[in-house]
């Protein structure tokens, strides 16, 4: 399948203007990288949830699963750890993986899973036309918030640092370079890996002029200290008029979920593991 055309035959539904083209466009150069540097894109299976970004796994011509609303991490999570040669690729939502999947989210970062996560955050539930995401700023008017929403938004990567997680960056769909270098970073990454993409909804949410003004590229960012991470986190909440860091926060190696005792387990081999310990308790 080398040379295949990674854009698939399908009928492009998104809008005009919509930041899940970047992304798609993005992660497509990259795969195609790793084709001419010779990793075979069999390996390689991408998964995605429910919301505008998961037609991605219709557009882009690699094996793909299809999950349902907030479960794209622990179909997964299921497939590397059934498959550990694969490389696995999430490419969820904002209210997909922040609402109803929030959990999951957590809990891999916390399990430092070996997948990446590519979040579309375009901070608005686009395929339902307009309602309120866990990211949406106060204030936002949508269509189940007509006098404006009260909540203040999560931050993603605050959230992510605390988790556990081992790679934490926030990209832009207006900075295609910076996403291509992000994505091949957290594909090299050994461990959980977390891309928040600020997505221009350009329908519900077209944030670029609040967006583009205020981004910068981190620059003598020292990503493995996590204070340091912290406090960059913070500089931007998601709602004020504060810069906003664009770039990788953090990154650690640590051990990786399912390549410890797990990595060995053949059928009986808890019963030999109980058999051991009762021998030893018997001679002590
Ligand atoms: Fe993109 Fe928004 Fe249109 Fe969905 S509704 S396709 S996120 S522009």
């Amino acid at each position: 399948m080398t040379g295949r055309p990674l854009i698939t035959k399908a009928k492009n539904t998104w809008c005009p203007g919509c930041g899940n083209f970047t992304i798609q466009h993005t992660l497509k150069n990259v795969l195609a990288e790793m084709e001419q540097e010779g990793q075979s894109l069999d390996k390689v299976v991408l998964v995605s949830g429910i919301g505008c970004h998961a037609k991605i796994a219709d557009y882009l011509n690699i094996n793909s699963f299809y999950s349902i609303h907030g479960r794209t991490i622990p179909v997964a999570t299921g497939i590397k750890l059934a498959n550990p040669g694969l490389t696995v690729i999430c490419c969820a939502g904002d209210g997909d993986c922040y609402a109803e999947g929030l959990d999951h989210l957590l809990f891999a970062a916390k399990r430092n899973i070996d997948i990446t996560v590519i979040v579309h955050d375009n901070r608005v539930y686009g395929l339902t036309t307009g309602q309120y995401t866990p990211t949406s700023p106060r204030g936002f008017k949508g269509k189940s918030t007509p006098l404006g929403t009260e909540e203040t938004p999560l931050n993603p990567i605050e959230l992510m640092l605390a988790g556990g997680a081992t790679y934490v960056a926030r990209g832009y769909s207006k900075k295609m370079d910076l996403l291509r270098a992000q994505i091949r970073e957290s594909i090299a990454h050994k461990g959980f890996a977390f891309i928040d993409v600020l997505q221009i909804c350009a329908t519900f949410f077209p944030a670029a002029d609040y967006y583009s003004p205020r981004v910068y590229e981190m620059t003598g960012h020292d990503r493995t200290n996590f204070e340091a991470a912290c406090a960059k986190a913070r500089e931007w909440d998601y709602t004020s008029d504060a810069p906003i860091a664009l770039g990788t926060f953090y990154q650690k190696a640590s051990p990786v979920f399912g390549e410890g005792k797990m990595a060995a387990w053949k059928p009986g081999a808890v019963e030999r593991e109980r058999a051991v310990q009762d021998l030893l308790r018997k001679r002590t």
